[in-house]
């Protein structure tokens, strides 16, 4: 007869499901990246996700914006910079795997202003009121000049999660839909097993990609950062009004080239506190109209929200973890879609190769615990 302790621990470990050697938790734009690279490598991966519609990554505008966004030099520019230029040779392999489209549209970005102070950030690619409006017609008699940034680009960010779903399954991977992840269980410093709604999962290698809910099951500082959203519909596809995406001081117009047309977005410290509201419907409109008031007679096709991961310096969280056999690719808050090349290159190079990219010390976890 077997001693009861040993009796438990054995059928704990007959019980477990091993589905492969590296599980991902969270199955957005973030988690899918990696597994599309770590397959593409090679690797025997599984994702765990718990609904693919409410991620973050379904939410977004889509805008590959590291210049338009003005963000400073320095480790964060620089790892934007880099995705958003992989972007066209990855979009090109993503959809040959996935047989989907994702609308990557190297439209640029233009940064209207109302006044020069609109943009604080030191940039030279000033553009005088003549020629911004003889580029995009249909801005506000109130833009009085702007920036331009020729590089910068958007994606349709529904498209490409659902590119990459399909793409990460056609290589193999499997996907675990539906499934919440409960509890890390963790002893000393390694995770021994996942406790999930679908009974306990183990693997060689975890890696958390759970955007938003990341605290659910670790001490690290995410935290949902609301956003709502809105698009409408020109009447004639054929004759778009907006030919590149606007980046406005107060709100931001994403055109795509079947006519919808998105804009954002509100930003609310609420939790998850779920909902559209007649505030942030009227906060989008007004500020939308503004820039380009013939947006008022178009029809108001979807309305929508979703919740960025945000970190407290805003910056991702990539690499190591408190556990040896945990990685974190979380907390990419606003530039989520745009950092998704990257992050799936650099966290599978890590995970298995060890390959420290140069930029990954800077979005340690460990400088919050200073
Ligand atoms: C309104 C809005 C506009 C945005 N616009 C842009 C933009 O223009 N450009 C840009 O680059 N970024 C943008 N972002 C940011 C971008 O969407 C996010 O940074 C990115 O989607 C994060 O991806 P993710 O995979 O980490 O998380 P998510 O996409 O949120 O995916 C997390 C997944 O994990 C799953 N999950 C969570 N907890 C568990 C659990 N316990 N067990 C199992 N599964 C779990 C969830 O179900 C979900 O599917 C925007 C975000 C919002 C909300």
């Amino acid at each position: 007869m077997l001693g009861s302790g040993l009796a438990v621990w054995l059928a704990l470990i007959f019980s477990m499901k091993t589905t492969a050697d590296i599980l991902i938790l969270g199955g957005g734009v973030i988690g899918l990246a990696i597994a599309l690279e770590l397959k593409l490598q090679g690797a025997s991966v599984a994702v765990l996700c718990r609904q693919f519609e409410e991620a973050a990554s379904q939410a977004a505008a889509g805008m590959l914006a590291p210049q338009a966004e003005g963000i400073p030099p320095g480790a964060m520019r620089e790892l934007c910079i880099r995705s958003r230029d992989l972007y066209p040779e990855w979009i090109q392999k993503l959809e040959s795997i996935s047989g989907q489209t994702t609308d990557y549209w190297a439209c640029g970005i233009m940064a209207p202003a109302y006044c020069q102070a609109d943009f604080p950030h030191a940039v030279t690619q000033w553009q005088t009121a003549t020629a911004i409006h003889q580029q995009q017609p249909n801005l506000s008699d109130e833009v009085i000049g702007g920036w331009w940034f020729p590089e910068d680009a958007q994606v349709d960010s529904r498209k490409l999660a659902r590119s990459l779903w399909l793409a990460v399954q056609e290589l193999g991977v499997t996907i675990d839909s539906g499934v919440t992840v409960q509890e890390i269980v963790r002893q000393a410093d390694r995770v021994t097993h996942l406790r999930t709604s679908d009974g306990d999962y183990q693997a060689a290698h975890y890696i958390l990609a759970t955007g938003s809910w990341s605290q659910d099951l670790l001490p690290i500082p995410v935290v949902p950062r609301k956003g709502q959203m809105m698009a409408v519909r020109v009447p004639d596809p054929t004759q778009l009004p907006l030919q590149t995406v606007l980046f406005g001081s107060e709100s931001y117009i994403v055109p795509r080239q079947d006519g919808r047309i998105v804009i954002g977005a509100t930003s609310e410290n609420v939790g998850f506190l779920p909902g559209n509201t007649p505030a942030g419907m009227q906060q989008l409109m007004r500020r939308a109209t503004r820039l380009v008031p013939a947006i008022a007679n178009y029809t108001i096709e979807e309305f929508w929200y979703g919740f960025r991961p945000a970190t407290p310096d805003e910056w991702p969280l990539l690499g190591t973890s408190a556990y040896e056999n945990l990685t974190l690719a979380t907390g990419h808050y606003r530039n989520g879609i745009l950092l998704t090349p990257i992050t799936g290159q650099i966290i599978a190079n890590w995970v298995l190769r060890q390959e420290a990219d140069a930029v990954l010390n800077a979005f340690h976890w460990s400088r919050f615990t200073a």
